[in-house]
């Protein structure tokens, strides 16, 4: 609490002047669109001639070349970065109307303060993450994000097994881990009755 405290105060005093920032989130599971959306709102804001910088988290190589192709090459103008403090130190709210932030869950806790300061200091932050891993839990800051947040929209894919709208991201592989290990190959979208927690289905 501290923590977050100490950078809304410095938000605060370096606010832009006339321009407000906020943060909103494009939150669902897997196949549900939440990197369209964010890239439709990202152009939008292109379109009024807003400067926009479109960010992803730098995860290992194999993730990323599956990435690209999952996604048709659409983001591939996004800026890996390792940290949230490289998109602080990149996207300078002076100059950086729109801040977007793809696969936003693979971050840890610090990206919160991070997006909070920009949207304190003006800028536009949209977030566009998974709200539930494999187990059917909060995936990492994304719980934080959705609190702190002015705007959240909750997309839904399409049921594999019953055609009904889908919150779950159903993992195919045994394997470990949060991260997208097999690309989205290893899953599909599934309803709250059809998905298995975390156990390949029979
Ligand atoms: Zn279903």
């Amino acid at each position: 609490m501290t923590q977050h405290g100490e950078h809304l105060s410095f938000g605060m005093k370096a606010s832009s002047v006339g321009r407000r920032g906020c943060v909103e989130i494009v939150c669902g599971s897997m196949f549900s669109g939440k990197t369209e959306e964010l890239l439709r709102r990202m152009k939008r804001a292109r379109l009024a001639k807003l400067k926009v910088m479109l960010f992803k988290p730098r995860v290992d190589d194999r993730y990323d070349e599956v990435k690209v192709v999952s996604h048709e090459g659409l983001n591939a103008d996004a800026i890996p970065v390792a940290s949230g403090e490289e998109i602080l130190a990149l996207a300078r709210p002076d100059e950086i109307a729109v801040v977007g932030i793809d696969e936003v869950q693979f971050f840890d806790q610090a990206i919160v303060p991070v997006v909070e300061s920009l949207a304190n200091r003006g800028v536009r932050v949209i977030c566009a993450g998974l709200d539930q891993d494999y187990r059917g839990l909060p995936f990492g800051p994304m719980p934080s994000l959705m609190c702190i947040a002015e705007f959240v929209t909750k997309l839904h894919a399409v049921c594999t097994q019953c055609g009904a709208p889908a919150c779950r991201s159903q993992r195919l592989l045994a394997t470990e881990g949060q991260l997208f290990v097999g690309g989205s190959a290893a899953y599909e979208a599934r309803c709250r009755q059809c998905f298995v927690a975390g156990v390949i289905p029979s």
